[in-house]
């Protein structure tokens, strides 16, 4: 037996009890002709005191951080004690101890601060998994993935798992392809979700399904994306949208209480995908805040009439003018104000200016356009934007959909810099009543908003099938009865983050094949990549629906963490790479003959 107790179970209880411990050693220290040991494990970390002997035989073997040590001795009550960690208030003087193994030098500090950067850690992941910010982390993941389980479980869901080798299924991103061996020339496309195979298993009658489940998109990876990540996929039939948000409210309200202890009793808010982009200028706001967006002017129509009124070149050549009012902050000096104009003219953002208007504590108006406005059309502006005393009001005027992300990034930006972003507050939100279709501008032509399976609003089901899909007029595209299709589609939101999402589905061939033809694929081609769904519809598939949730991003969150990196055990960096195993890396000769895959000139 390698060990009778962990390094992170002994107390006072135990006082003279003899003990053996394994672990990492954490620390040595010297002290006088005795040594002070810190011994580590997955469960916490005990302080072995050796004797003078022990300690000679110590220097002799030169034992050093990350040896593995096993230590035999009698636990005693420490006279200088730690009550930060459950074992701080013993040590064990040891008896004997042997080295299971030795360690060269590690080439960070395993502590919780690290002098590690970000690439050392990465190309040493199994050291850094040792420290226990990150095991901290994984711990929590596993919390996350029990409480899925459990709830899932006792719901009657069912966990199926999916093959990883198959055809296309589109989520909008590229495939990762497999080349098969046995099929010389032809490839696998590696899952960018199970989407297909949950709806045949709806078919096949297992009418609760779910699976926590790696999926694969080759996209390029902006900020905080891997491109295999985990998904919690769920997929039911006989329900209708409602069953689901209900179901699936419960699922993470049973996380949250049991990962977090946090009983979230408060109903979970809905909007639809028109207000909150109304109001927030965004498709998933975070709600923990109000600071909603004013609208003055949209798509050129002046709503806020005063700006008829005012010769001001901003707004009146802009095709939309959104603000925000900012409390507490009338007394914005000239320098925070002008910090805040090269904010939004930062490159992310990008817009040319920003303009303001103060309403001091005494109610008087100020604006950063005075010359162009008068005292009455002032305050008919304030009031419109619903100001109030102490208020700084942001006005943004550009392109629609530009200054409607223009204001939504300022918003967030403005909650961080009043503190209005708590990471201990959770605030659930469903976004529903998505437009089904996007407009793609270089095609001319509709895509799927969320994915092709999706159904529309049943009473938008008639537009799709008695209006031909064709865009005519492309600067009219917005006209056409497609652009108001609303999808049967809905995303969960927390703290400003899409958490989930999914859709009710499709199961009518007709419609099925309608849709695929309204996204521009002829019926062979239909055949081709979707057949085997086509043909799984004409044998008695139930309604159903489903959602997937983001398992990493949820855990990231839950963690009080932007990264979901740091609640992978193994992730890539941003280019993809795994730098611990210096992955992606070529192949030999043998196996791309074997592939029958010649390469071509290496791109530089
Ligand atoms: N498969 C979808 C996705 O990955 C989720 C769903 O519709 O259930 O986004």
């Amino acid at each position: 037996m390698y060990r009778t107790h962990t390094c992170g179970e002994l107390n006072l209880s135990k006082i003279g009890a003899q003990v053996t411990l394994a672990g990492w050693v954490q620390t040595i220290r010297k002290f006088g002709a005795i040594t002070f040991v810190d011994l580590r494990d997955r469960y916490g970390i005990t302080q072995l005191l050796f004797n003078e002997e022990l300690t000679l035989q110590l220097e002799k073997n030169s034992i050093g951080r990350e040896f593995v040590l096993q230590a035999t001795g009698i636990v005693k009550e420490r006279s200088n004690k730690n009550l930060k960690i459950a074992t701080g208030e013993i040590e064990i003087s040891i008896t004997n101890y042997s080295i299971l193994n030795k360690s060269i030098t590690p080439p960070f500090t395993i502590q919780d601060d690290t002098d590690g950067g970000d690439e050392l850690r990465m190309k040493y992941r199994y050291l850094d998994l040792r420290r226990n910010e990150i095991k901290k982390n994984l711990e929590l993941r596993y919390a996350v993935n029990r409480a899925a389980r459990n709830y899932l479980h006792q719901q009657g869901f069912m966990d199926i798992e999916t093959p990883f080798l198959i055809k296309s299924t589109p989520e909008g991103a590229r495939d990762f392809v497999v080349p098969s061996r046995m099929n010389p020339g032809e490839f696998y496309a590696l899952p960018q979700s199970p989407q297909s195979f949950k709806q045949l298993l709806m078919v096949s009658g297992y009418d609760r399904y779910y699976q926590i489940v790696k999926c694969f998109r080759d996209e390029d990876l902006r900020a905080d994306r891997q491109p295999e990540f985990t998904q919690i996929d769920c997929e039911m039939a006989f329900v209708e949208q409602e069953d689901i948000l209900q179901t699936f409210e419960g699922l993470v309200k049973n996380i949250f209480k049991e990962v977090n202890q946090i009983d979230y009793k408060e109903k979970v808010e809905r909007i639809s995908w028109d207000d909150a982009m109304w109001n927030y200028g965004n498709d998933k706001p975070d709600t923990r805040f109000e600071l909603k967006v004013q609208n003055l002017k949209v798509k050129g129509e002046n709503l806020c009439t005063t700006l008829e009124e005012i010769k001001f070149d901003v707004f009146n050549s802009a095709e939309t003018v959104l603000a925000i009012c900012i409390p507490n902050a009338s007394e914005y000096s000239r320098k925070q104000t002008d910090e805040l104009i090269e904010w939004v003219k930062r490159p992310q953002i990008g817009m040319r200016g920003l303009a303001f208007i103060k309403k001091g504590k005494d109610g008087i108006l100020k604006s950063s356009f005075d010359k162009f406005i008068n005292e009455t059309q002032l305050n008919s502006f304030a009031n419109y934007c619903n100001a109030q005393q102490d208020d700084l009001i942001l006005i943004l005027a550009g392109a629609e959909e530009k200054t409607r992300k223009a204001i939504s990034d300022l918003r967030m930006e403005m909650a961080e810099r009043l503190g209005l972003r708590n990471k201990n507050e959770f605030k659930l939100l469903w976004v529903f009543d998505f437009p089904l279709f996007e407009y793609n501008e270089e095609g001319n032509s509709w895509v799927a908003r969320h994915h092709p399976f999706t159904a529309p609003k049943p009473s938008d089901i008639e537009i799709m099938i008695n209006n031909d899909p064709k865009i005519s007029n492309a600067s009219k595209y917005l006209d056409h009865p497609y652009a108001k299709i609303k999808a049967n589609a809905y995303d969960m939101v927390l703290n400003g983050n899409e958490i989930g999402g999914g859709s009710i589905r499709i199961h009518q061939r007709e419609l099925q094949e309608k849709m695929f033809a309204a996204l521009g694929m002829d019926i062979e081609e239909q055949l081709h990549k979707f057949g085997f769904l086509l043909g799984a519809f004409e044998y008695g598939a139930p309604p159903h629906g489903g959602i997937a949730f983001g398992f990493d991003r949820l855990c990231a969150i839950l963690g009080g963490s932007e990264s979901i990196r740091d609640f992978i055990a193994f992730p890539k960096n941003n280019a993809g790479r795994d730098v611990m195993l210096d992955a992606p890396a070529t192949i030999d000769e043998k196996q791309l003959h074997e592939l029958q895959i010649k390469l071509g000139s290496k791109k530089v």
